[in-house]
Parts: structure tokens; sequence; C-alpha cells
């Protein structure tokens, strides 16, 4: 009885368990004793350790490069579980991580993680996700992407994952250089493109979404074909500038202003991500060739404004002044 009264059930739990006393044996000898000193059951401490347990996630990260990693220093220091696997080598880095890395995909998805993130280059997501062992995986997972376009991977996943799979296409707006100081006030955009009705499913994209609500992203819920229109202009536009700058090699010099000092900076931020990064924005992001496009055009309009200015005033000198007569 005894036994019994010290181990109840958790979910029985009384909301303050110290003000009881123990009875029985203890009782009968004459004595009542509070328990609010040390107990060896401490069922506030089991608890919260329970429900912070529930609040955990095994995370795998397919795709353990620049992105991958750094999405999983964070979600390690939030107490997830994380696994990861990769093209190449990452063992060292995912050890110094807390990361479990595992060069066999059949032995990352043998672990049965809850959430699989899709954390590989925009050309190489198909591969890499046909290349799972997606049969060894638990029946009910969550897929959840953050490549930077989102339309490709939205159509990849529905068209290649079981539709026993939840799927959650994201994008965090942010990386390894622009998010150095924490993530606060970033955009994290997201797309619930399928959550089955169950409550453990819609707790479950619920956790991995409060990931990045945790760190105080800036939370926007909209559908991937939303998301790419404003990509395009938003983070094609900067990547490609960026890229052009990079071009002219410019150098910091004595008299740098604050609008040049500008410049330089966009250089360094967009020039740190990988060319596949870049090139997956324009190929897989059909509104791109048109905001490329839309460039070009804009350049020659300039072009063309600066020199009509500078052929007016030709002319003017050429023909509009007076003639001076040869003899002057
Ligand atoms: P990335 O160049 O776009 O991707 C590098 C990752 O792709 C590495 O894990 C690499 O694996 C893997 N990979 C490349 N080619 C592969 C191939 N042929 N087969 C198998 N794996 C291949 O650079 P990233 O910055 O790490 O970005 C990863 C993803 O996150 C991209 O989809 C990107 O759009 C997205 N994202 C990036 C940022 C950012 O700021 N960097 C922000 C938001 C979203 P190995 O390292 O093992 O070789």
């Amino acid at each position: 009885m005894l036994s019994s009264f010290l181990s109840p059930p958790l979910p029985s739990l009384l909301p303050c368990p110290r003000r009881r006393f123990l009875s029985s044996t203890t009782a009968a000898a004459g004595k009542i004793v509070a328990i609010d000193a040390a107990q060896a059951f401490d069922y506030e401490s089991r608890a919260s350790s329970l429900r912070d347990r529930q609040s955990k996630l095994k995370i795998a990260i397919v795709g353990f490069g620049n992105f991958g990693q750094f999405l999983a220093r964070t979600m390690s220091s939030q107490g997830h579980t994380l696994l990861a696997h990769s093209r190449s080598d990452h063992s060292s880095t995912a050890s110094s991580l807390g990361v479990s890395f595992f060069a066999d995909p059949h032995d990352l998805c043998e672990s049965h993680p809850d959430v699989v993130v899709l954390a590989t280059s925009i050309l190489s997501a198909e591969p890499v996700l046909r290349s799972l062992p997606l049969h060894r995986l638990r029946r009910s997972t969550l897929f959840a992407d953050v490549l930077s376009v989102k339309e490709f991977p939205k159509n990849l996943l529905l068209n290649n994952l079981p539709p026993d799979f939840d799927i959650v296409c994201t994008h965090p707006m942010f990386g390894p250089e622009s998010a150095k100081h924490g993530w606060a006030g970033l955009p994290f955009v997201f797309d619930k493109v399928r959550v089955g009705a169950s409550d453990d499913r819609i707790s479950r994209c619920q956790k991995f979404l409060d990931i990045f609500e945790r760190e105080g992203c800036r939370m926007v819920e909209m559908t991937c074909a939303e998301h790419d229109e404003h990509a395009a202009e938003i983070q094609f536009l900067t990547h490609t500038v960026g890229r052009l700058l990079a071009k002219l090699d410019l150098r910091s010099t004595p008299i740098n202003t604050k609008g040049y000092e500008t410049l330089l900076k966009l250089v360094e931020n967009t020039c740190s991500d990988s060319f596949d990064l870049y090139n997956g924005l324009f190929m897989y992001n059909k509104n791109s060739t048109e905001l490329l496009e839309r460039l070009d055009g804009a350049f020659d309009s300039l072009k063309k404004e600066l020199f009509g200015q500078l052929h007016d005033i030709l002319r003017k000198q050429l023909f509009e002044s007076p003639r001076k007569s040869p003899g002057n």
C-alpha cells in the first residue's frame, strides 16, 4: 500500500503533492510526518521532467552542411535529440555539437526520428530524398524541408512520400551569417502542407515550429506559391546584386561612405553562401527568370537615360553654340 501511495500514475498527480502526510505505519506509531522535505520520489520534478521530455523531439537532419549544422546547434541547445546524415563525413563536427552522425541512411531511418529535416542543397534535394530508405522510418513521420524555394520541395515531398507522412514546408529566412547574433525578429515562413488531424500529429508539428518561435522568429504562415513570388524579389534579387558587385572586386577605401559599406556587407553576406544555393534560387523558382529580365531591362533603361542626356548636351554643343569665324 505504501508503495502504491509513493508511485501513483503521473497523470493523477495532485496539483500540490507536498502537503500530504504519511499515514499507515508511521501514523499508527503515533507520529504524523509531513513530507515537505527531501523525498525519495519528487512528484513535481518528475512531472516537470515528463512534460519536458514530451516537448522534445528526435530530429534527423539530412544534409549536414553549412545550414544543417547551423540549425542543429540551436535545436540541440533546446534539448532535442539530434541525428544527422550527409554525403560527406561530418562526424567530428556532429560530435562537437552533440549530434549522432550516421554515414548510412538506413541506420538513420532505423533510429525512428519524429521529424526528418531535409536540409540538402536545392539542386540535390530530389536524388537525396529518393536515396532515403523511407520504409525504415515509422509509418507516421513528419517531414520538414528548409529549402530556400518552396513550391519545388512541396511537390517533391507530396509526390515521393508515403501518404501517412506529414509534411511541413519551411524557410528560415536567415543563415549563419545574417543570424550570427540570434534568430530574434527574423522571418520564418511555413506552410503546413499535410498534417494529419489526430492530436499527436498536430502537436508534433507544433513542437517543431515551436523551436523557431522560442528563438523569437517572426512566424509567417503562407503558401509555398506566395513565398516563391515574394522570394524572387527579396532573395534572388538581393543575391544577384551581391554577386554582381562581387564581380567588380570592390575594395574598402579610407573614405568609405555608409552606402558603400552596405554594398561591401551585401557582397560578404551573399557570397558566403554556396553558388549551388544561388543557382537553386534561379533554377527552382519560376519567378526568378522574369526578375532577371526586369533587372536587365532596368539597367538598359538607366543607361539610356544617362547616355540620352549626354547625347543632348553634345548635340547642343555641336549645333547650337555660335560658330567662330576662321579669323577669330
Ligand atoms: P547548399 O550548398 O545549398 O547545400 C549544402 C548541403 O547539400 C550539404 O549538406 C551537402 O552535403 C549537400 N549536397 C550538395 N550536393 C549534394 C549531392 N550532389 N548529393 C548529396 N548531398 C549534396 O548550402 P547550405 O547553406 O548548407 O544550404 C542547405 C539548404 O538550406 C539549402 O536547401 C538552402 O536553400 C537552405 N537554406 C540555406 C540558408 C543559408 O543561409 N545558408 C538559409 C535558409 C535555407 P555534404 O556537405 O555532405 O557534401
